[in-house]
C-alpha cells in the first residue's frame, strides 16, 4: 500500500541524479497512453532488507545567478521536510562544502527531520580523502562516503534510511484508515477543503504511530469510516515560492500520492478543466491508486437545470484515459456535498484492495469470450488460456495468452469493462500482464 518517502535534495551537479538511478535502478515504468505525464522520472521504488520505499529526486534547478539557486534550493529543501519521511543531502567530495550545502544543511538540522548526509564522488575504495572531513561542518552527524557512478557506499547508505523507516506493517488492514492525499493545481481548494473537514471533525492531529512524520497528517474517524488526510507538503502552511513552480507542484504531488491509498483529483468548477489537471491526475493513475476527481467551488457555480449534469459529461472526455474515475461536485467552502466525498474515497479505496478469486474472474473471461470473440489475424485466433490476479493496489490481472501481439488494447479494453462491470471496481486502474505461453 502506501510507501515511505525518501527525498534526495543537493545542488546542481552533485550527482543526485546518477545516485538515484542507482538506488532504483533502470527498471522502465509502465508504459501508458496517460497523456500531459512528464516522461522525466522523479520517483522510483527502492527495496533494501525487506523495506520499500519509493526515492524521488527532487532536481530540476536551473541555476542562473546564485541568487536564484540559493531560493530554488530553499524551496527545494521545505518540500522535502514537509513531505518526506527521510532526507538525503548530497554533497559533492571535489568541490567541498559550499555556501548554499551550508544553508541547506542548516534548514534541514532546524527541521528536526531525519537526514543522511551523503558525499558523493569519493570514488576510490578504503579511507576516505581528508577533504571527506570537510562535510562534518555541515552538522548532520556522520557523512556516509558513496560514489554513484561505482556503486560504493550506497549499501551503507541504503543501511541508515531503512534504519529510519517504521517496520513494514502486514496485519489488520481492514480496520486500518484510508490515506487520502488531496491532490491539485494552486488555488483550486485544497487546503479549504482540508481545513473543512478537520474543523467539522474536530481532527486530532496526532502522532500516527509506526510512521516517521508526525503532527502533520490530519486525523479523521466519522461515519464512514477512518481517513488520514496527508498534508501535501505545507497545505496548511504554504509556500508562494513552491506553489508557483509547476516543478514543485507537480514533487508535491508526486510524494503526497506515493504515500496515499486514494487520491481525490481536485479541480476548480469556475475555472474549468486544464492540461494540468489532467497531468496530475496522470500521475495518480501511473501510481496505480484509487482516485477521485472533486470539482470544487460548486457552490460559486450559476447552476440552471442540468448544469452539473452536462459538466460531467464534458468532464469524462477530459479524463478519458481514466474512464473508471467517479466525479463528483462539492464545494469545500460550504461543506456542500461532502458526504459524497467520504462515500467515494471509501468505494475507490475498496476497488484498489480488490481481490477476486481466480474461479470467478475465468467464468468472467469464458463469458467474455463467447460473447464477443476474440480478435484474429491472417487465420490466427486469440486464445485466452486463463487469467489470475497476481497483486492488488491496483488490481494487477496476468493473463496467459497464445499471441501477445493478438491481444490489441480495444480487447483488453472490452475484459477490463467486462472485469470492471462484474466486480464494481470503479475509481481504480487496473492492470493486465499477459504471458505467452504455447
Ligand atoms: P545532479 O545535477 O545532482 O542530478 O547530478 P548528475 O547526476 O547529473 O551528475 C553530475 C555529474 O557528476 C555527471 O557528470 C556525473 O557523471 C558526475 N557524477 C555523478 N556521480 C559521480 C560519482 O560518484 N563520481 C564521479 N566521479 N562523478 C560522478
Ligand atoms: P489551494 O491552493 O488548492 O490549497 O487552494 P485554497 O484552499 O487556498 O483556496 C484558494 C481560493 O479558493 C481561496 O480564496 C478560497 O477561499 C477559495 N475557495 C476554496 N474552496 C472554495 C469553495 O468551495 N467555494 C468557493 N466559492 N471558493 C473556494
Amino acid at each position: 500500500m502506501s510507501k515511505p518517502v525518501v527525498a534526495v535534495v543537493g545542488r546542481p551537479n552533485v550527482g543526485k541524479s546518477t545516485l538515484f538511478n542507482k538506488l532504483v535502478g533502470k527498471r522502465l515504468s509502465i508504459v501508458d497512453d496517460t497523456p500531459g505525464v512528464t516522461r522525466d522520472r522523479i520517483y522510483g521504488k527502492c527495496e533494501w532488507c525487506g523495506h520499500s520505499f519509493t526515492v524521488i529526486d527532487t532536481g530540476g534547478i536551473e541555476p542562473n545567478t546564485s541568487d536564484i539557486l540559493l531560493s530554488q534550493m530553499r524551496a527545494q529543501a521545505q518540500l522535502a521536510i514537509d513531505a518526506a519521511d527521510v532526507i538525503l543531502m548530497v554533497t559533492d567530495l571535489h568541490a567541498g562544502v559550499t555556501a548554499a550545502d551550508q544553508e541547506v544543511a542548516s534548514m534541514l538540522r532546524r527541521s528536526g527531520r531525519p537526514v543522511i548526509l551523503c558525499v558523493n564522488k569519493c570514488d576510490t575504495v578504503g579511507e576516505p580523502p581528508v577533504e571527506f572531513y570537510e562535510f562534518y561542518n555541515l552538522g548532520l552527524g556522520d557523512p556516509i562516503a558513496v560514489s554513484s557512478v561505482h556503486g560504493h557506499g550506497t549499501g551503507d547508505l541504503l543501511d541508515h534510511v531503512v534504519s529510519y523507516l517504521p517496520k513494514e506493517e502486514t496485519e489488520e488492514e481492514d480496520t486500518e484508515a484510508i490515506r487520502v492525499a488531496v491532490i491539485g493545481k494552486p488555488n483550486v481548494g485544497k487546503s479549504s477543503l482540508i481545513n473543512h473537514i478537520s474543523g467539522e471533525n474536530r481532527c486530532i492531529v496526532s502522532d500516527i504511530a509506526g510512521t516517521t512524520r508526525d503532527a502533520i497528517d490530519t486525523e479523521v474517524d466519522n461515519s464512514y469510516g477512518k481517513f488520514i488526510f496527508i498534508d501535501t507538503a505545507g497545505l496548511r502552511r504554504k509556500s508562494k515560492v513552491t506553489d508557483q513552480i509547476e516543478h514543485y507542484s507537480v514533487l508535491r504531488a508526486q510524494m503526497a500520492i506515493e504515500r496515499a491509498d486514494v487520491c481525490v483529483i481536485m479541480i476548480d468548477a469556475l475555472t474549468g478543466f486544464t492540461e494540468q489537471d489532467s497531468k496530475v491526475a496522470g500521475l495518480a493513475h501511473e501510481a496505480g491508486k484509487g482516485c477521485v476527481v472533486a470539482v470544487n467551488k460548486w457552490d460559486a457555480v450559476e447552476k440552471e437545470t442540468g448544469t452539473m449534469e452536462s459538466m460531467r459529461t464534458k468532464l469524462q472526455g477530459d479524463f478519458s484515459f481514466m474512464s473508471y474515475v467517479p466525479i463528483i461536485f462539492l464545494s469545500a467552502k460550504t461543506g456542500q456535498h461532502l458526504k459524497d466525498l467520504f462515500q467515494t474515497i471509501c468505494q475507490s479505496a475498496e476497488s484498489n484492495k480488490k481481490r477476486i478469486a481466480t474461479g470467478m474472474l475465468n467464468d468472467v473471461l469464458a463469458q467474455a469470450t463467447a460473447r464477443v470473440q476474440p480478435p484474429t489475424d491472417k487465420g490466427h485466433r486469440l486464445k485466452i488460456y486463463y487469467m489470475t490476479q497476481a497483486s492488488t493496489c491496483p488490481p494487477t490481472f496476468v493473463c496467459f495468452v497464445n499471441s501477445a501481439e493478438l491481444f490489441h488494447f480495444s480487447y483488453q479494453r472490452y475484459l477490463e469493462n467486462r472485469i470492471r462491470d462484474t466486480f464494481g471496481l470503479t475509481g481504480t486502474p487496473v492492470r493486465f500482464i499477459i504471458r505467452e505461453r504455447d
